[in-house]
């Protein structure tokens, strides 16, 4: 319904303009971004008493949306040291501006320029940053569910092209990756995952030897990241059947290193060397430790 958006036309709130709106730029394949406005809280607290106040459902006194190639154009501020940043800005000067109006309540569209100096087709259109979104939570779901089978971004792509309509690039899937390994480590502090592994461990060699010493959280730690889980792990100490037989051969003399702040929890890890008849070093037991120098 693109012609509900002309000069004069009124809307009763922001609401009923953002509707307007979407089916104007799905039907001109266009996309308007708001760069300047004055909320009505703000117009109304500066208004005398006698005034009549604008209503909350307006939500702007004044809004100006241009088109997503055409922003304002700023003084660069460029220290030449991204040199690869681009913009899709090209000077457009589609613009829509609107203001509000206490006689009848409604949002007055002011200003219209609906001439744009790019292609005005869907297939410009759908690859603006916000069109290669996946909006939809089972996109989202399916997507994720790709992406955590490892799938080649390449196929992805093509899968999320061809079946959810979402024109996403191979960095939109890195960017999306990124964001969903990062908060699924958030979610864990790792520790479930370190005890899965050492169970299994102990399945496949049957005469390794795995110490945990654990603590109650205490308040400090919890409170020093809040998004994430308080660590109970205190020390964690690991040899295989094979280490154990290198340090009975060569263990006269015992090599102690220690390795400062090596994973996100901030824990030491200490590694046990022999030196073999050809004198190379050989690992005979990793420990990770929280703390050094306190009792435990
Ligand atoms: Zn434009």
């Amino acid at each position: 319904m693109a012609n509900l958006l002309k000069v004069g036309a009124l809307f009763k709130s922001y609401k009923d303009f953002e509707t307007a709106l979407n089916d104007y730029c799905t039907e001109k394949s266009v996309l308007f971004r708001k760069v300047s406005s004055i909320s009505v809280q703000k117009a109304n607290a500066a208004l005398s008493p006698a005034d009549t106040a604008y209503d909350e459902r307006l939500v702007y006194k004044n809004l100006t949306l241009r088109c997503k190639s055409g922003n304002l154009v700023r003084e660069s501020q460029s220290k030449g040291i991204r040199p690869n940043q681009w913009t899709l800005n090209i000077q457009c000067a589609g613009q829509i501006s609107l203001c509000a109006q206490t006689v009848p309540q409604a949002l007055r569209v002011s200003k219209l320029v609906d001439i744009h100096n790019h292609a005005t087709t869907k297939d410009f259109a759908k690859f603006y940053p916000e069109n290669r979104r996946l909006k939809k939570d089972a996109d989202i779901a399916q997507v994720k569910g790709m992406v955590l089978c490892r799938g080649q971004p390449i196929d992805i792509r093509d899968h999320v092209r061809t079946n959810l309509s979402v024109c996403m690039t191979t960095k939109d899937l890195a960017n999306f990756r990124r964001e969903l390994m990062s908060s699924q480590r958030k979610a864990s502090n790792g520790e479930e995952d370190v005890i899965k592994e050492m169970n299994s461990l102990l399945e496949t060699d049957p005469g390794a030897v795995v110490g945990i010493v654990t603590a109650e959280p205490t308040a400090s730690s919890a409170d020093a990241d809040s998004t994430q889980v308080a660590p109970l792990l205190n020390i964690l100490f690991f040899q295989t059947s094979s280490m154990r037989d290198l340090f009975l051969k060569f263990g006269e003399i015992l090599g102690i290193d220690t390795t400062y702040n090596t994973n996100r929890h901030n824990m030491h890890l200490i590694v046990f060397v022999v030196y073999d008849n050809h004198k190379n070093g050989r690992v005979v037991a990793f420990c990770f430790v929280r703390r050094e120098r306190r009792k435990l």
